[in-house]
């Protein structure tokens, strides 16, 4: 029976691999090991107790206690706080599903490749600030990392079989998100809500508005080179409204590999969860008959500057990674609770490298996960006051 563990399992990511697990069987044909949530005690007690988990943990060691009522009688063991994560992920499981959002996903996924399994990573953010780390630990401890995010997990499919040299180029693609087409002048004033309303997709809130600004497309570039090990020069981004291709591989023959499909994080899920093998999915077919057609556009970098910082980043590495992801978490915790603008975001995360610039450079082999740790505390810090500043000025 094969083991596995999700952290934050009641998220969009962690409900739909639930979903996809209690299809394939749940508890009948599954040990379930860990489960972790943040702040939804009642599903995260729901579900441990339908798949029958050893142990389920919360974010705030101040809810172990609810927690543990939620549980009673269940025989899950509770628990709580990111030491108490940690733990979890100090339990052997054959497939670990990574799905924490935002920084905090790092040191639990880090932890759980020391069993030498799987780790289907959908934690994109664990690969931008610490990637050199990450991938070496996988390769020390002879674990898998399997990519979850759809273009990741496109472009894997899209590489099956191939010699990564013959690889010339690699084309994520965009939807351009719920303000695409957006006057370039209205986009300063956007709020909450206009940049939730998001064309295709239904995700957490964060990646959703991070879609709107592209923070989350300038986020997979990084991923992109982390994880594939390709240069920055052979990452293009192209807007596809459509979002049916999810990423593309063009080989040096001038072939492109495309992989399509219904936008439903279901498959790529599914594929990470059944790799190697293509097992059935519960998502829509295509019926390319009625779509009729496919739309390209190239992405205009005054109107999505992340893409352009992500530049930036790749070209410092070290740990410029961790401090734009951090910038980037601080700009949007600003931005939701409205005391910046929509365009104010990109300013707070170029702002905060151009301060931390001195503190950035770091060879990729001598950087440590302290250190990771220590520059994502300090970019907080900065971003901090860089938004607060921008928001004094509106
Ligand atoms: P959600 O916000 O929906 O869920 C996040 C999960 O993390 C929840 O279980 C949440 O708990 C938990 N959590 C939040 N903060 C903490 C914390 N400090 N410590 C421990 N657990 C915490 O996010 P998504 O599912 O949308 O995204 C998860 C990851 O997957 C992200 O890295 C995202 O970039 C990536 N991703 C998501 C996609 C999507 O379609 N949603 C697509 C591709 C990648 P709770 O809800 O109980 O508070």
């Amino acid at each position: 029976m094969r083991s596995i563990s999700i952290f934050g399992a009641t998220g969009s990511i962690g409900e739909q691999t639930v979903d996809l697990l209690l299809r394939a069987g749940g508890a009948r044909t599954h040990r379930v090991v860990a489960l972790t949530g943040g702040r939804n005690l009642a599903r995260l007690a729901e579900m441990a107790r339908l798949l029958r988990a050893e142990i389920a943990v919360c974010a705030d060691p101040r809810d172990l206690r609810e927690l543990r009522e939620r549980l009673a009688g269940s025989g899950v063991e509770a628990a709580a706080g990111p030491e108490a994560l940690l733990e979890a992920a100090d339990r052997p499981a054959d497939w670990v599903m990574s799905a924490i959002v935002g920084a905090a996903g790092l040191a639990p996924g880090f932890r759980a490749l020391r069993h030498g399994g799987t780790l289907a990573l959908a934690n994109k953010e664990s690969l931008v600030t610490a990637g050199p780390l990450l991938m070496a630990e996988a390769a020390r401890q002879r674990a898998r990392i399997l990519p979850v995010d759809s273009e990741h997990s496109a472009i894997f499919q899209a590489l099956v079989g191939e010699d990564i040299a013959a690889v010339e180029r690699i084309i994520l693609t965009a939807s351009g998100g719920a303000l695409r087409d957006w006057p370039i002048e209205r986009l300063a004033a956007a709020t909450v809500a206009e940049a939730l309303a998001h064309p295709n997709w239904t995700m957490g809130l964060r990646i959703t508005i991070d879609s709107a600004s592209m923070f989350n497309k300038a986020l997979e570039v990084i991923e992109t080179r982390e994880f594939f090990g390709v240069a920055p020069d052979q990452i293009e981004v192209i807007i596809h409204p459509e979002s049916l291709i999810h990423s593309m591989v063009g080989y040096r023959d001038g072939a492109i590999m495309a992989h399509m499909g219904a936008p439903d994080m279901r498959h790529s899920i599914g594929y990470a969860l059944n790799w190697p093998e293509r097992a059935a999915l519960p998502v829509a077919r295509l019926d390319l008959a009625r779509i009729g057609q496919l739309t390209f556009r190239a992405p205009d970098l005054q109107r999505y500057p992340a893409l352009r910082l992500a530049r930036e980043v790749m070209a410092r590495r070290g740990l410029a990674g961790a401090a734009f992801n951090a910038a980037k978490e601080v700009a949007l915790d600003h931005f939701l609770a409205g005391g910046i603008g929509f365009m104010d975001m990109g300013c707070v995360v170029e702002a905060t490298l151009e301060v931390l610039d001195p503190e950035l450079g770091r060879e990729n082999d001598r950087m440590t996960l302290e250190d990771v740790q220590a520059v994502d505390h300090l970019a907080r810090q900065r971003a901090g006051e860089v938004a607060r500043r921008q928001a004094g000025e509106r």
